[in-house]
């Protein structure tokens, strides 16, 4: 059956041997921590929802290897309307969790190393396709969670890989056997890392000849020997093990980002996508990322809907919500939600064919996309602090809230609209703080920032793909121009 339950998710984690370092202790039991479950009953929902026949449509899709029901994230796309669902999918996750859901860079992943392995192979005569594709019906046969690894720690940014004064500042092959290759390095920033069953490594800048040892790519168990974690810490993490349900905000679902370290792993050739090709790293780095750019169009943007939801709210329970300028701002926040949703739409609706077959999104509406991330979350979030007002950052603790004493004088000092109850108020309140400065403000805020690549990432690929000289010559054909430019 390809389309495993959250349940059978669950389970297959479970029999997983991760090595995690969390707070300086290796984590026994990762599925049950306090501080990583949240992030593991996001990617749950990814299989979840597969599984209700309400979202068959979003959440599913037609293997173009085996012909069977797959879910959406083992898919490669195949049209444009698979792109526009893909987008939809990550809008209604983001609905659904407020938090990242994590599985999308693999999604990413396996979409561009197809087409890219496949141009490889055609100008090389290797075979990394085939074997990419063996990959990839074993990730659809077990309904795989996959992490898309792509950023090295990277050092020293004026310096290309091979001149760093670590070489492992860069993923790169140590060894060359008849069998494989041994790899060794680090992954920094990975989402979703320990939940993943498997770990899709691609390199990450464009590279040179001499940086041939650093242009590898392969596939990995996310448990292999060799490989292990750096939990990475997220704003109010610690809230989590209080054992309330207010003020963590969010109390069932998250994301996390973590260090992956390679030391010395070995790598059968089979998974072995790419190894020394440098001329095809920076095309690996384009279409993965030109991918997470147009998902941002959608998982964002799901977030954003329940950002805007809870403030709504908070001026209703505030006894605001008739003012003016309050009806103004939740406008001004949907305005700016839906104008990420439409950049989305539009890179996959102008999406087209790779030779491989695969649909890639259109590149200069993904980056427009992701250039207006790094930029309208931020201004959706200062207006819900605005309406929110300061009790989002200054009211007391669940705990208070439930002392025999003090939990009096909380409900009494702390009520807005008499109808509603404080405890509604309050948990409101903190799932503004939650998504704006809390924990899922690393997937809401920060990420909208850096994730999928920093803006000047996007401006640089605006440059290349914005077509100056041809807007040049429309002006010039208006003007009656017939000189050429200078
Ligand atoms: Fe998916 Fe968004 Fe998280 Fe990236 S940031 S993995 S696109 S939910
Ligand atoms: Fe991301």
């Amino acid at each position: 059956m390809p389309i495993k339950t959250g349940e059978q998710y669950e389970a297959s984690l479970r029999a997983m041997k991760f090595k995690i370092y969390l707070q300086g202790e290796l984590v026994e039991n990762p599925v049950d921590h306090p501080i990583i479950r949240p992030s593991m009953n996001s990617v749950k929902m990814t299989y979840d929802l597969a599984n209700d026949p309400q979202y068959e449509e979003l959440m599913t899709a037609t293997s173009h290897l085996t012909g069977e029901k797959i879910n959406r994230f083992c898919h490669l796309h195949q049209s444009c309307d698979d792109l526009v669902k893909k987008v939809k999918m990550q809008r209604l996750l983001g609905q659904k969790t407020a938090a990242c859901f994590q599985r999308c860079v693999g999604m990413d992943a396996i979409n561009a190393a197809d087409s890219v392995t496949f141009e490889m192979d055609r100008k090389f005569g290797t075979d990394y396709h085939k074997r990419f594709t063996n990959f990839l019906r074993r990730m659809q046969e077990e309904d795989w969670t996959v992490d898309g690894a792509m950023t090295d720690p990277k050092g020293d940014r004026s310096l290309p890989p091979h001149k760093q004064a670590d070489p492992d500042l860069y993923v790169h092959v140590v060894e060359r056997r008849k069998d494989g290759i041994v790899v060794c390095g680090a992954k920094a920033h990975q989402t979703g890392a320990v939940n993943s069953h498997w770990i899709l490594v691609m390199p990450t800048i464009a590279m040179g000849k001499e940086d041939a040892d650093y242009a590898v790519s392969f596939a990995a168990p996310a448990d292999a020997d060799g490989i292990f974690y750096i939990y990475g810490r997220q704003s109010c993490d610690t809230r989590k093990l209080e054992g309330g349900s207010i003020d963590v905000g969010n109390k069932q679902f998250g994301g996390h980002e973590a260090l992956m370290v390679f030391d010395n792993v070995f790598i059968p050739w089979e998974n072995v996508f790419m190894c020394g090709e440098t001329e095809y790293s920076g095309l690996l780095v384009e279409r993965f990322a030109g991918y997470h750019r147009q998902s941002y169009g959608g998982c964002k943007v799901g977030v954003g809907d329940v950002l805007i939801g809870a403030t709504a709210l908070a001026a209703d329970y505030n006894g605001a919500s008739k003012a003016s300028h309050v009806k103004d701002k939740l406008i001004e926040m949907t305005h700016l939600n839906e104008t990420l949703y439409s950049c989305g739409i539009a890179c996959s609706s102008e999406g087209s064919p790779t030779a491989s077959g695969t649909y890639l999104i259109n590149l200069l509406l993904a980056n427009v996309c992701k250039q207006n991330v790094t930029r309208f979350p931020y201004e959706i979030a200062r207006l819900a602090e605005d309406i929110a007002g300061g009790l989002m950052v200054t009211m007391p603790s669940e705990h208070d809230l439930r002392h025999p004493e003090i939990g009096r004088v909380v409900e009494k000092y702390f009520c807005g609209v008499s109808s509603v109850p404080v405890e509604e108020r309050m948990r409101i309140l903190r799932l503004i703080e939650n998504i704006t400065l809390g924990t899922a403000a690393v997937g809401y805020r920060t990420e909208s920032m850096h994730g999928a690549g920093s803006p000047q990432a996007q401006r640089i690929m605006i440059a290349r793909q914005g077509g100056i000289e041809q807007k040049k010559s429309l002006a010039k054909d208006i003007a009656g121009i017939a000189h050429p430019s200078p």
